[in-house]
């Protein structure tokens, strides 16, 4: 079984050797492939994200937070969360 502390240590342990990111983009229709760069300061964002969301999720469910949770507006709809009603609505429906 995997826990929180066994995660935070493999990312750790992935911050030091991730050096480069890419985004890889794959066409079904031609098969052809691309590739894009990830700027390395978003790498580290990305730690600094996962790493919040570690510390926020230990103690169950996070609270509504634009940024966060959700990290954009335009996925608190209902249209792309399926949890938008049993959340009570996401951003639109909190307080
Ligand atoms: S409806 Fe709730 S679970 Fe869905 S994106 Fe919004 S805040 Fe997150």
């Amino acid at each position: 079984m995997v826990q929180w502390s066994d995660l935070r240590a493999l990312s750790a342990g992935a911050k030091a050797t991730v050096d480069k990111m890419k985004l890889l983009f794959y066409n079904k229709n031609t098969s052809k492939m691309q590739e894009l760069e990830v700027p390395n300061h978003k790498i580290e964002e990305a730690f600094m994200y996962w790493n919040r969301v570690l510390d926020t999720t230990k103690a169950g469910l996070p609270d509504i937070e634009l940024g966060f949770a959700p990290a954009m507006k335009w996925e608190c709809n209902v249209k792309y969360c399926s949890y938008y009603d049993v959340c009570g609505g996401g951003i639109n429906g909190k307080g």
